[in-house]
């Protein structure tokens, strides 16, 4: 049964590899077809449709929308949209902004905790892509400030640690909202993350089915057996479409591959045509 991978970030945000490179590790894991998402950006779009079709792969069009739900990041990702509609355009711009404001004020927070780190440092890990605050994590990796992504997070840049800096996003019903509207289908990403299990889970969903999400991303590379098995029925109970991917950042996540996960991940191609049935494109 062929595999896809719906969750993939590339330089043109957090990861570390380019559509290209990604394209071709699909390739090689034997990957049909995959959406890139990276982080409110479509730009990598067309090097990955490029890469693609050389290699006889399918590229779905993708994004991963930074959102708030009751105070909390919320991840909302978009397939199948109209990636050349001017106003989904605007908006992503305008959470890239948003994004790129936050990021010398965490620095300024760093600082005043007495850890010396420059935002000229930062830019230029992030290179030619939009800066994040994994850029800001590996900088203090190399100073010697913590021990991995994971520690910089947990002791300085998570949601509630001491360098956190909210951002200003949208609510989430709103950034589902702008992904029906491009003729696409939101999907919630990792649900884990939202902290909420059992019959929280299933209330946040209904609301934000109502507001038109439409699907719920079951194979994720780090649920456990349990995580899926909950989601896949989630889905099933709220008649939400299931997707799956890997979340691939390159070296920003290491042990994590395309198509793949983390070596048992497989993400069948079944569930590409209801996906893209559902969608208005
Ligand atoms: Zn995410
Ligand atoms: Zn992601």
């Amino acid at each position: 049964m062929p595999r896809i991978d719906l969750h993939l970030h590339t330089t043109y945000s957090d990861g570390s590899h380019s559509p290209d490179e990604v394209i071709q590790f699909a390739h090689e894991a034997g990957v049909t077809a995959l959406a890139i998402t990276d982080h409110d950006t479509v730009e990598g779009l067309p090097e990955a449709m490029a890469a693609g079709e050389r290699l006889g792969i399918e590229i779905i069009s993708g994004t991963e929308l930074s959102s708030r739900y009751e105070g909390r990041e919320t991840h909302i990702l978009g397939y199948f949209f109209d990636w050349q509609d001017a106003t989904f355009e605007a908006r992503l711009t305008e959470l890239r902004e948003s994004r790129e404001q936050r990021n010398p004020r965490v620095v300024e927070k760093l600082n005043q905790l007495g850890l010396d780190i420059s935002y000229e440092e930062v830019k230029a890990k992030a290179g030619a892509g939009s800066i994040g605050r994994p850029h800001i994590a590996a900088v203090l990796v190399d100073k010697g400030y913590v021990t991995s992504t994971k520690d910089a997070f947990d002791r300085y840049l998570a949601d509630g640690a001491p360098a956190y800096v909210e951002r200003e996003s949208p609510d989430t019903r709103e950034a589902i909202t702008w992904i029906r509207e491009a003729g696409g289908v939101p999907v919630l990403a990792h649900p884990h993350w939202t902290k909420r299990k059992g019959p929280e889970l299933v209330e946040m969903c209904s609301t934000l089915k109502e507001a038109g999400l439409m699907g719920i991303e079951v194979f994720y590379s780090t649920h456990t057996k349990r995580q899926t098995s909950e989601y896949l029925e989630l889905a099933r109970k709220l008649n939400l479409l299931m997707t799956g991917g890997s979340d691939f950042h390159g070296t920003a996540k290491p042990g994590i591959y395309v198509g793949r996960g983390k070596g048992d991940l497989k993400v069948t191609d079944k569930l590409l045509e209801s996906l893209r049935t559902a969608s208005r494109v």
